[in-house]
């Protein structure tokens, strides 16, 4: 049996224009899959590289990293879900710009009951990323109260959740945004200091906010842009963690300035590494969920587009226009 569903595909790589709401035919789950009805979906910067060839992708494709919803099935062998469980997720493969979908149970986690299908849509792939940077992605000496880091658009999705985690972790984060008002938005969120980088050289103020020491981890996102600079705010051992490509790739690295620049380190980490498992994509879930239900970190969910206007969304998220979260409606 078939099930009906509104979804965004792309036939190709492009603009946002290549964005066309279609409908498509669900069938039943197979091993290890679930059928769920979603209730709200999540936007992301990833969902652009995807959209616009950054990174390739067989065509055509449904889009979509994030979602929260109801499941209707379960197929055989998964015994972590039932049909009527509230769930979220943040899923590779893509495929979450849709009303209903047939997808891996593994990547799948029960939403508790305190926290809405919005806040759960807003928050998988977002929550658990600023989760692993925080909290898994560390320097050789560790993380400790106190300790200051840089934290790349502050006020974008990753980064609001991250200002306010980092502040109930104790750090001191230092947050960069492109404008003073995003720079409000960011410190109202818990980062310690904000720097606003299309006017201020972001790694002279690191130096002066820091008393010259510079900071033990740089979070970036931003990635060719910001790149030499995020090097320079570094102390001596510190950790440069490139977890993104907001404005085009880094490019190839020589390494011998690590050695110059005080014995750095670099990595490269991906969410779909840390999720990798149905136990860690687990814990790492019941962490955000403890900090959400506390109140420690309040899910801010800042846009919503209706399912249809997808492609206003992308041409917003592109052009630095939104700020926090983004979810896709479903009315
Ligand atoms: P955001 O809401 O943070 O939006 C991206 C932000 O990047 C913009 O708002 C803008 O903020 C900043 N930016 C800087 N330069 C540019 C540019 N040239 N074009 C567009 N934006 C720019 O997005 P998300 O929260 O969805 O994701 C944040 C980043 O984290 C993305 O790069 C994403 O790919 C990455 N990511 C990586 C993951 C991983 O595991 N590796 C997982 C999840 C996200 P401003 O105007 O303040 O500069």
């Amino acid at each position: 049996m078939t099930h009906k569903s509104r979804a965004i595909r792309i036939d190709r790589q492009g603009g946002p224009e290549e964005l066309k709401l279609v409908e498509v035919e669900v069938g039943e789950p197979g091993p290890g899959e679930i059928r769920v009805r979603h209730h709200a979906v999540g936007l992301n910067f990833i969902d652009v590289y995807q959209r616009n060839g950054l990174y390739p992708f067989p065509m055509p494709l449904q889009l979509g990293m994030e979602a929260a919803g109801v499941v209707e099935a379960v197929g055989e062998g998964v015994t972590h879900l039932a049909a009527g469980d509230r769930v979220a997720y943040a899923s590779q493969p893509p495929g979450a710009y849709c009303e209903l979908r047939v997808m891996p149970a593994r990547c799948v986690c029960r939403l508790p009951d305190a926290i809405s299908f919005e806040t759960g849509a807003a928050m998988m792939l977002k929550g658990l990323t600023a989760q692993y940077l925080l909290r898994k992605t560390l320097p050789a000496e560790g993380l400790q109260a106190g300790d200051f880091v840089l934290f790349h658009a502050a006020a974008g999705g990753v980064g609001l959740i991250a200002c306010q985690w980092a502040k109930a972790l104790g750090l001191q984060l230092i947050g960069t945004a492109g404008s003073d008002a995003k720079c409000e938005l960011a410190l109202a969120h818990g980062a310690a200091h904000c720097i606003n980088y299309s006017r201020e050289n972001f790694a002279e103020r690191v130096r002066q906010i820091t008393g010259g020491q510079g900071v033990k981890v740089v979070y970036d996102s931003v990635g060719k842009d910001t790149f030499e600079g995020s090097l320079n705010c570094l102390r001596p051992f510190g950790l440069l963690a490139s977890f993104g490509n907001g404005s085009g790739l880094v490019p190839p690295v020589n390494i011998g300035q690590l050695g110059a620049k005080g014995s750095l380190y670099i990595t490269r980490p991906t969410l779909f590494t840390h999720i990798a498992t149905r136990e860690s994509t687990q814990a790492m879930a019941d962490d955000l969920f403890g900090v959400v239900r506390s109140g420690a970190v309040k899910i801010p969910v800042e846009q919503r587009y209706r399912l249809a206007d997808v492609q206003q969304a992308h041409r917003d998220l592109e052009a630095r226009k939104t700020t926090g979260c983004t979810v896709l409606t479903l009315d």
